[in-house]
């Protein structure tokens, strides 16, 4: 068995040496004016992204944290969770337990959000604030924000929108301004294609007025705080400067690979995943329409002895993943996002075919 396979898990997904090479940058002080032109440079390239004016804060830890940095920054009356996998529901359950006033709207996993639902929920005006998970990586589900954008637009203006992009920013067309998000977050260990540990987060100013007015939000979480230091061009805490160099090199990639050939490369990849997976006659895990571009999730119906192949793809020099939670057993995983290119997938589902049993 390889000591290092190459990662075809959907988080943490694979660096290529490229990436690795940089995380070991030397260290620079990070109250000098070399981290602020640094961190200038990572805004910049992020908002580009994004397609956002909005302010973007780098944060040291995992995006779970984001989930309660958009929460305890904006729910006052009371928060509407979309729930639809795995991801969605520990956001929920964090909402419980900072006692928030909560509803989830709760879906047969494999299901997108519906626009329908959550109009139903928010006229009842019992809500301040929208939370739901655009990618579910649990279960390759995409949801569509274009409708729920629109509807927030019309109808709930005042609504604070959050929305987990973390299996999808950096790999989707996520385009910030034009959806109106008001506090979209990520972490880098999915279509960044970068080590875990670090998240991406772009705020509005409408999310950043709610703060001002809420009350026992705590420090470590608080908008206000990463306000004051994205103003220097600084981070409340002393940052991880390898994710930051990574990042730099990432948005360097990104620049040269242009950004249109990258939302075309994962679509393209989600494309050919979910043609193999049919010409296996095998099913995909998601409604029609609602498939993931960065990863596909596969109704194991043709019952492959999944955890042979998976130890068999071992001894390859791959790792291959066997379904969520729940799911375990019942589906697997084929992601393609970050560094995955259709040279790595188109190899990968060979060797694949090479070892179904
Ligand atoms: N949200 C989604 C959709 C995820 O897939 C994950 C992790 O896989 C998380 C949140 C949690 O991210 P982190 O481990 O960075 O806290």
């Amino acid at each position: 068995m390889s000591k290092f396979p190459k990662l075809f898990i959907p988080g943490p997904t694979h660096v290529s040496d490229d990436i690795l090479d940089v995380l070991s940058t030397k260290q620079i002080g990070h109250r000098t004016p070399e981290i602020s032109e640094l961190i200038e440079s990572l805004i910049k390239g992020i908002q580009k992204v994004l397609y956002t004016s909005n302010h973007i804060y780098l944060v040291s830890h995992a995006a779970t944290g984001l989930w309660e940095m958009g929460t305890k920054n904006s729910v006052e009356k009371g928060i509407l969770h979309c729930v639809n996998g795995a991801f969605s529901s520990k956001w929920a359950l964090s909402s419980i337990k900072n006692n928030f006033n909560l509803h989830s709207i709760e879906y047969e996993w494999g299901l997108g959000v519906k626009v329908d639902d959550i109009d139903k929920e928010l006229s009842t005006g019992k809500y301040d604030v929208l939370a739901m998970v655009h990618n579910e990586t649990s279960t390759g589900v995409m949801s569509n924000l274009k409708p729920i954008a629109e509807l927030l637009k019309r109808k709930y203006p005042d609504i604070i929108w959050l929305v987990d992009a973390v299996s999808s920013m950096a790999g989707i067309k996520i385009e910030v301004d034009m959806l109106g998000i008001d506090f979209l977050l990520s972490s880098t260990q999915k279509a960044w294609g970068l080590p875990a540990g670090f998240s991406i987060c772009s705020v509005s100013d409408k999310i950043l007025n709610k703060s001002s007015k809420v009350k026992n939000k705590g420090y470590f979480l608080d908008l206000e705080v990463y306000e004051k230091y994205y103003n220097k061009l600084q981070t409340p805490t002393t940052p991880s400067l390898p994710h930051m160099f990574g990042l730099k090199k990432i948005l360097e990639k990104i620049e040269e690979e242009g950004i249109e050939n990258r939302w075309t490369r994962h679509k393209d990849m989600a494309d050919y995943t979910q043609k193999w997976a049919k010409n296996h006659e095998q099913d995909l895990f998601p409604e029609d329409g609602c498939e993931s571009f960065t990863l596909t999730c596969i109704k194991n119906i043709k019952k492959w002895n999944v955890n042979e192949m998976s130890n068999i793809l071992l001894d390859k020099g791959f790792r291959m993943d066997r379904g969520y939670g729940n799911l375990r057993g019942k589906v697997f995983r084929i992601p393609h996002m970050g560094n995955i290119y259709m040279d790595d997938l188109v190899e990968y589902l060979n060797v694949i075919d090479e070892v179904i049993c």
